[in-house]
């Protein structure tokens, strides 16, 4: 059975980069039967937040992306907090330490750097050697971290070789010889570094396959190289390219709203995002574009994962949210749209006029791209606009006559108001353009917006007349 994990780091919120590596794991584990898991890696105790922990994890299920193994939900292979599981990783870098193949370091972190930049100023790539670096556990320097209860950090000695992987998505990539050096798996403070943890949880949990962003290759060497220190199979790993702006330079806040949060308070429905970052890098064979998660789950092969970096279009999400949006059900449309009405009405009035406010969100579907622009759309229903218009004469004689053929009517639907309408441009010299497109003004003040029989019977007879009469006088 394949397991996949998504291992975010709660150091801030969910970037689309971050949502889009999650999803892949998540499309590939439920397509093949197999399980997702969530792990949190919160050994940067600086920089990880709880609050931050609770917004991936917020984010993730309004995603629709759920876990069958979690901090939350718990499962055979946890704790699923990598601050709760030290001890563990005590325990394996111990057994490096006692095969030899990792040491202890006692140098302060200023030492290392100036050791960086020295090999840097003779031209040399900042690799450490194990020499390097236990030339500082002097005599001296053991009783001094002894006397001020400081513990070594512990470095992993790099094998110097060739490595080659097999890449899901990459094929063959091959890190010379020299790549990297010796580096550190245990800070002094007794916290693990994260290639490290990573090795371990990943084989303690049973990961089959890691699909993540290529800015790690990097690491996955490093990686390698410990589950080979260790004598454990790797995982298949799939490295996917960057997601880069619409610059093709790397996504970043530059380029506008890059967290999943902000596009979810900004009105995007969770199945246009998911959609949407499910075609950063990945295709669907007959290149269909709109899909639904399950579609998306069916549809779904590591195979089709693509080489080339994938461009953020903020556009093309926008249309996808439209799409989504057109296609929702009624009664799910009005669910999602009712935070954006209660701007001008009650919960409760819309609850019980569901019908009339399906209608008004029906009329205005078409033009939505985000969820936040309804207000606008829809605020001259509530609201009177305030319009200055100078109509000619001939208009105002028709418009007079519509309003008394309005009060007229007892019945309110679109056959008796266009009859209405016609009633009223009867014997004059007005055009139907000229009627129509003031009229539009008149009750929205905008010349663009939904049907005007949507309008007119939305906005009802009292409103109309009021907003026709002002103009009369
Ligand atoms: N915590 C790492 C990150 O957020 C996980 C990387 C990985 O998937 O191994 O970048």
């Amino acid at each position: 059975m394949v397991r996949l994990r998504f291992a975010p780091s709660p150091t801030g919120y969910l970037h689309v980069g971050g949502a889009r590596t999650a999803l892949f794991n998540f499309l590939y584990a439920r397509k093949m039967n197999g399980k997702f898991i969530l792990r949190i890696e919160d050994t940067d105790l600086e920089r990880s937040e709880k609050e931050y922990e609770k917004g991936l994890i917020n984010a993730l299920k309004w995603l629709g992306l759920d876990w069958d193994e979690g901090p939350d939900v718990g499962g055979e292979y946890g704790p699923y907090r990598q601050s709760e599981r030290l001890d563990i990783y005590h325990k394996y870098a111990q057994k490096l330490l006692d095969e030899g193949k990792a040491y202890e370091v006692y140098a302060y972190p200023e030492e290392i750097e100036q050791l960086r930049e020295k090999l840097l100023s003779e031209g040399k790539p900042p690799h450490y050697t194990r020499e390097m670096l236990e030339a500082f556990a002097t005599p001296e320097r053991i009783k001094e971290y002894k006397n001020k209860g400081l513990k070594p950090a512990i470095y992993f000695s790099m094998p110097r070789k060739e490595y080659v992987l097999n890449d899901i998505v990459k094929g063959e990539v091959v890190f010379k010889e020299g790549t990297v050096g010796d580096f550190a798996i245990i800070r002094s403070n007794g916290v693990p570094i994260y290639n490290f943890a990573c090795v371990i949880d990943d084989y303690l949990m049973k990961i089959t396959h890691v699909l993540r962003g290529d800015d790690h290759l990097s690491n996955t060497v490093k990686q390698i190289a410990l589950y080979e220190a260790f004598g454990w199979e790797t995982p298949n790993f799939g490295h996917v390219s960057m997601i880069l702006g619409p610059d093709a330079k790397k996504l970043s806040k530059r380029h506008g709203a890059t967290s999943v949060e902000e596009f979810r308070d900004r009105g995007y429905l969770p199945q246009a995002v998911v959609n949407f970052l499910a075609l950063l890098g990945w295709s669907h064979p007959d290149g269909k574009e709109i899909m639904s998660l399950n579609e998306l789950i069916n549809a779904f092969s590591l195979e089709r994962l693509g080489k080339n970096p994938a461009i953020f279009d903020p556009k093309k999400l926008k249309w996808m949210n439209a799409e989504h949006f057109r296609k929702l059900d009624e009664e799910v449309m009005l669910d999602v749209s009712k935070k954006y009405l209660l701007k001008f009405v009650s919960k409760e009035d819309i609850d019980t006029n569901k019908e009339w406010y399906v209608r008004l969100l029906k009329s205005i579907k078409d033009r939505v791209e985000e969820l936040s622009e309804i207000p606008h759309l829809v605020d001259f229903f509530f609201n009177e606009p305030d319009v200055e218009i100078q109509l000619s004469n001939e208009v105002k004689e028709v418009y007079r006559k519509l309003v008394e053929e309005l009060r007229k009517i007892d019945e309110w639907n679109e056959k008796v108001i266009f009859k209405v309408f016609k009633e009223a441009m009867k014997n004059s010299k007005v055009k139907g353009k000229e009627f129509y497109m003031n009229l539009r003004i008149v009750l929205t003040g905008r010349e663009e917006g939904p049907e005007l029989v949507d309008i007119v019977y939305l906005l009802g007879r009292e409103k109309m007349i009021k907003r026709l009469e002002k103009h009369l006088g």
